[in-house]
């Protein structure tokens, strides 16, 4: 009996496991071969996707373009061979009939070369699913349970035999052609499979020895808030704004992100800082602009108006203050700490000098980046198994046959919106049909090594 090791039951492991079973059954070769997915946690398989999207997992994407992941030309070759994988393949035939979104016709649009193979193999399991702001798709019952079961009851199909409490530590390749591969757990029992596909994320992948040629970038937390000068901060802590963020680095700009910001006492958080956080590095400056539609010339001109209109609302007597002015465009709060970097006092009358320096702040309150400011909080790891040690057809690895790789393994990462869970089911397909071909189309030449 041949084997194919599947190595952390994650979103990319399951993937990976049942895309297999279904491909040996396709080939008519499940009796000859099976799959055995080894997982560190005592208990379970898939608890990490339980966590995603706050507990409703935004399992993918419904416009995935490449150009957004880490190591976009691999991801992209990666996401073709898919779809044309899936063309031939069993798992790919069924339509997704189940999906129903928020086009404006109420229903989804076709799927595109990227994104179709993923949902059809959701398809096929049987979830339903809604299509939310951004492209964001989510299960229709709106719980991440509701993808496990799927994935859960996919495996028990494809015959999939799962290990529980076994965590990998070290893989050695064959010491001769079309050998096993000799794996390591942490407890010292050791395992043989002809084919091995490592799904352990990326907090774990640097904890595993892998063969000679096959490198492992350092991995960092990233997809998380950022730690700042908190002297801004902290007066505003707990407080959201909509807002967008520029990233500067020497005076040049990095990346830009729209959207939702919250203030915490050592930084700031959200969607939006998030996506930067994948980009940033200690000393660069994040500047907001709590106005953002507004251009420069624009917000100048409306802080004039505001005063002359205060001015003669309010007559002689009346002190036209930058409070004043700003009311009902901010939190009291967030005008008064963007009084304080002008250098206003938010009580005394307002000069045109002071509309100036007020304007500039609104549109670009500066703070420096200090790192990461809660690793715990981060959703993927930047780094891990090198990707020029894999080929894009197939995730095997080039000096090590019969060992793939998919996931967070890998040294790919997305910003959020379901693009780091849709490389993780994507990569996963493609080497779990990929390991059971190579066992299939195998002379058996190394069994019993
Ligand atoms: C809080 C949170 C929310 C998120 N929300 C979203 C979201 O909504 N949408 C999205 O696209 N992405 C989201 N992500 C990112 C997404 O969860 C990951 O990119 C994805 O889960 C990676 O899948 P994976 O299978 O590669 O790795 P993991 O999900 O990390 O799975 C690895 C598995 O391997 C096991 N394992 C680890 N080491 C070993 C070992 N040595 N031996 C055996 N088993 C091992 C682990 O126990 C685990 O079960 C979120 C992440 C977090 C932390």
């Amino acid at each position: 009996m041949k084997k194919i090791a599947i190595i952390g039951g994650g979103a990319a492991g399951l993937a990976a496991a049942i895309a297999a079973g279904n491909e040996l059954a396709r080939l008519g070769a499940a009796d000859e071969c099976e799959i055995v997915l080894f997982e560190a946690d005592p208990e379970r398989v898939g608890r990490s996707i339980l966590a995603t999207g706050n507990g409703r997992c935004n399992f993918s994407n419904a416009h995935i373009d490449p150009a957004c992941y880490r190591n976009a030309d691999f991801v992209e070759a990666a996401l073709r061979s898919l779809a044309r994988l899936s063309e031939v393949s069993e798992w790919g035939s069924v339509q997704p009939v189940g999906a129903y979104g928020a086009s404006a016709q109420g229903r989804a649009q076709p799927a595109g070369a990227f994104e179709a193979p993923v949902q059809r193999f959701f398809s096929d399991l049987g979830l339903m699913w809604r299509e939310e702001g951004e492209g964001r798709m989510y299960p229709a019952a709106n719980k991440a349970s509701s993808v496990l079961d799927v994935l859960r009851a996919g495996a028990a199909a494809a015959q999939v035999r799962f290990a529980f409490g076994r965590t990998l530590s070290r893989i050695d390749a064959p010491t001769r052609a079309k050998g096993l591969l000799h794996l390591r757990f942490s407890d010292g029992s050791i395992e043989h499979a002809d084919a091995v596909v490592v799904c352990v994320g990326g907090r774990a992948v640097s904890g595993v020895d892998f063969p000679a040629g096959i490198h492992v970038e350092p991995t960092r937390p990233v997809l998380g808030p950022l730690a700042t000068d908190s002297r801004i901060t902290r007066q505003l802590n707990n407080i959201r704004v909509k807002c967008a963020v520029s990233l500067e680095r020497s005076g040049s700009l990095v990346a830009r992100e729209e959207g939702e910001l919250l203030f915490r006492d050592y930084g700031v958080s959200g969607v939006c800082v998030f996506n930067l956080s994948r980009l940033a590095c200690e000393g660069d400056v994040l500047s907001i602009d709590f106005l953002p539609h507004m251009p420069a010339a624009e917000r100048d001109a409306w802080l004039f108006a505001r005063r002359k209109h205060l001015s003669a609302r309010l007559g002689e007597n009346g002190q036209i203050t930058a409070e004043n002015v700003l009311r009902g465009a901010m939190l009291p709060q967030v005008a008064q700490v963007l009084c304080k970097c002008a250098g206003i006092d938010p009580a005394r009358p307002l000069s045109k000098k002071d509309v100036l320096a007020l304007s500039r702040v609104i549109g670009g309150l500066c703070l420096t980046v200090r790192g990461i400011g809660d690793a715990k909080q981060c959703q993927v790891s930047r780094g891990g198994l090198s990707v020029a040690a894999f080929d894009s057809q197939t995730m095997e690895a080039v000096c090590a046959s019969g060992l793939f790789a998919a996931g967070e393994a890998l040294d790919v990462d997305a910003p959020c919106g379901g693009y780091n869970l849709h490389w993780a089911w994507s990569s996963g397909l493609l080497a779990g049909v990929s390991a059971a071909r190579s066992v299939v189309s195998a002379d058996g030449e190394g069994e019993g090594e």
